[in-house]
């Protein structure tokens, strides 16, 4: 057993200060005391919080970030940067997503998070030819987030028509192609991988309404009910307008009724986005105790759109935020975004707060813990016994959280300047980043380095 004093951490039941935090051999909290003498515990720097979870992700695409951002001879959009997308991932192993895996999730660490959704959709050689072991790139993941020391919940994505109505799939979508009987044996070898360690939860992806056909979706929903291999089921859902065009042609439907159509909606839910959602799919998805799951700097990059957080959260919605392209990595950089989209369409500020909870920042960091607890399917984002001990903390004399206290702390860190990276991230009881540095770091980086270099010569 271990024990940490902080001078001011972020409890369950709101700030508490001068609190001892126990944590046990298996690295869970074991118990949490505010009031208590700091004695021979050690001390942590100033202001401690949860570490956040990033319930989207998909890792190889952190090498990507910067490389899609020049004008070509179409319009730009998403779908033209999907294919920019495609081309760059012709040429990805499984090495170089280790390397670009690992580089990125030290930097989720550095940004706050302690745990990621891997949403995980590439799956077979650059071919499509199935690796020896079909397991191979999802490995190659895990071992990125075991060198890192970040939690993963792995979400192995099911992945069969190039569109709407049974399109085949493209050559670049190949990689991709996954079904429910693939999917199942997949979790079933991931299992045998996972299922001692508390840092790991599986789960699965029917990629979107238009890469899964509506009787797959179905079964596998169905299988993974009956089998206790399958957690949390995340679903891309409405993230373009064309998409929710076409889902609406093809099916009379649009996209969360059709989806509700195919599947009993709950807590385990993530739904990706949702940008386009409307009012009545809004008030349906809220009522479900789904979590909506908002990647906002890659909504921005891709020119989504911005999700209707107000009215979602008029609603009682549950979300959650994601790091998605990865061309951001930082928990703060994701909320501000996401006040700021909202500040920018209804032209009012503090949109994200409510009389009850008055701090704005405080409440979208408050509602983002508790979603990704949800959607990443593990017993985090809270400091209370029972839940892993997966801290952030940080320096008092940082210029934004000087002289701060309570719910002005996360005010801050979402609407001030940042200082650097998160001084010192603890996961599962460990020490992960110490004075803004992994142990790892040099190794980590120059492995990324030369893959870079490899990929773009
Ligand atoms: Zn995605």
């Amino acid at each position: 057993m271990r024990g940490y004093f902080a001078a001011q951490a972020l409890l369950p039941q709101g700030w508490a200060e001068d609190v001892r935090i126990e944590v046990g051999p298996e690295g869970n909290i074991v118990q949490v005391e505010p009031g208590a003498a700091p004695d021979e515990l050690e001390r942590l720097p100033g202001i401690v919080l949860p570490g956040m979870g990033d319930v989207h992700c998909h890792a190889f695409q952190r090498a990507l970030a910067g490389l899609a951002e020049r004008l070509g001879s179409d319009e730009a959009s998403f779908w033209s940067w999907r294919q920019t997308m495609y081309a760059f991932l012709a040429r990805l192993g499984p090495d170089d997503v280790a390397a670009i895996a690992a580089q990125l999730y030290m930097e989720l660490l550095k940004g706050g998070y302690t745990a990621v959704g891997e949403f995980h959709y590439l799956h077979h050689a650059p071919d499509g030819t199935p690796y020896d072991d079909p397991a191979t790139m999802a490995l190659a993941l895990h071992e990125a987030a075991s060198e890192v020391g970040i939690g993963l919940t792995l979400l192995p994505a099911l992945y069969m028509t190039g569109g709407f109505g049974d399109q085949s799939l493209d050559d670049a979508q190949r990689r991709f192609r996954l079904d429910p009987d693939q999917l199942f044996r997949l979790l079933e070898r991931l299992d045998r991988v996972f299922r001692d360690d508390p840092a790991r939860r599986l789960g699965f992806a029917p990629h979107s309404l238009r890469a899964v056909p509506p009787a797959a979706l179905r079964e596998a929903v169905l299988e993974a009910a009956r089998r206790d291999v399958a957690g949390p089921i995340h679903i891309h859902l409405a993230e373009q307008v064309r998409e929710v065009r076409e889902c609406l042609e093809q099916t009379g439907r649009r996209p969360l009724e059709r989806l509700m159509e195919l599947a009993e909606l709950g807590a385990q839910w993530c739904i990706v986005h949702g940008t386009h959602l409307d009012e009545d799919e809004l008030e349906r998805l809220a009522a479900s105790g789904a979590v909506v799951g908002l990647c906002p700097t890659t909504e921005a990059n891709l020119g989504d759109g911005v999700f209707p957080l107000a009215a979602f959260l008029d609603h009682g919605g549950r979300f959650a935020i994601g790091s998605d392209s990865n061309v951001a990595t930082s928990v703060s950089e994701e909320l501000r975004l996401l006040e700021y989209g909202q500040r920018l369409t209804l032209l009012r500020r503090c949109v994200g707060a409510s009389r009850a909870e008055p701090h704005c920042g405080a409440l979208l960091w408050r509602r983002a813990l508790a979603g990704a607890a949800l959607a990443l399917g593990r017993p985090v984002g809270r400091i209370a016994p029972g839940f892993r001990a997966d801290l952030v903390a940080l320096e008092e004399r940082e210029p934004s959280l000087v002289a701060k206290r309570g719910d002005q702390i996360l005010d801050a860190l979402v609407f001030a300047p940042a200082g650097g990276p998160v001084p010192d991230v603890m996961v599962g009881g460990v020490w992960r980043i110490r004075h803004g540095r992994h142990a790892a770091e040099a190794r980590i980086s120059e492995a990324y380095r030369a893959t870079l270099r490899r990929l773009l010569a």
